[in-house]
């Protein structure tokens, strides 16, 4: 029974989708309590009553459909670590980078293009929770952390899986428990941190490979790395959750 067990482990598939869902349903809990009263109506009703929490991870739930398959590259961004964005090659169909500054485009012009505002909307609330997600700024050698195989408290994993889900999932919170611990940003922290252009999110999320890749021994991460990086994941998830606060209450406000 142990055995097969193992095996069905090995068998998971290992390439994952952006910050869990917990993560992402952090990050639009904490735009939620930080929204103007006028921007969380006119949300809510284009969301038709669903929460922007609930919605963040609709663009991960389409993957399975093809007909969405268009919009898989859309979740990351990748530059080298020698040069900065600009520099590097866009994909062609875009990037999350792209994706962003057309959705909000479209929902400044109300003119929306091969899908509705709900769906905009929805991937607006996801695309800023990935580009936070240090590893959806990937290098462009090993798919974001996917190849970098390791065991996490002895379970076969990945560095990118480590990012998006054992952390979040290891501290046993649900979302709400999880934003009431990390929704303590100050008026300074989020007067500064909604200033910020999206290059400064994606500048600090390339910033933080050195650590993120700083690896002891690969077949033992856990306590430690955990302990090491914990702190710095909570600041990604509620640097996202205000910074998207501020775009939907200038959209929508
Ligand atoms: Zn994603």
């Amino acid at each position: 029974m142990k055995s097969k067990l193992f095996v069905a482990l090995l068998l998971l598939p290992l390439l994952s989708l952006g910050w869990g869902q917990t993560g992402h349903r952090v990050v639009g809990e904490i735009a939620d309590r930080h929204m103007s009263p006028e921007a969380r109506a006119k949300v809510l009703e284009i969301l038709a009553g669903e929460s922007p929490a609930m919605a963040s991870n609709w663009m991960d739930f389409i993957k399975s459909n093809h007909d969405y398959d268009h919009m898989k590259k859309w979740h990351y961004v990748t530059i080298p670590d020698s040069i900065d964005y600009h520099e590097a090659d866009t994909p062609h169909g875009g990037d999350a980078y792209l994706t962003i500054l057309r959705i909000i485009e479209e929902i400044e012009s109300g003119e929306f293009h091969g899908w509705t505002e709900a769906e905009a909307l929805k991937s607006l609330i996801h695309l800023v929770g990935d580009l936070h997600q240090p590893l959806h700024v990937g290098n462009g050698e090993d798919r974001g952390g996917n190849d970098v195989r390791v065991k996490w408290f002895g379970e076969p994993s990945n560095l990118h899986r480590v990012w998006d889900s054992e952390m979040i999932d290891g501290q046993q919170l649900s979302y709400t428990e999880y934003t009431n611990w990390v929704d303590v940003a100050t008026q300074d922290q989020i007067s500064k941190w909604q200033s910020d252009d999206i290059q400064i999110w994606m500048e600090e999320s390339k910033a933080m490979r050195e650590s993120v890749y700083d690896i002891e021994d690969p077949e033992r991460l856990g306590y430690q790395y955990n302990y090491d990086h914990i702190a710095e994941l909570n600041d990604r998830l509620l640097r996202a959750g205000i910074r998207l606060a501020g775009i939907l209450n200038e959209l929508y406000g």
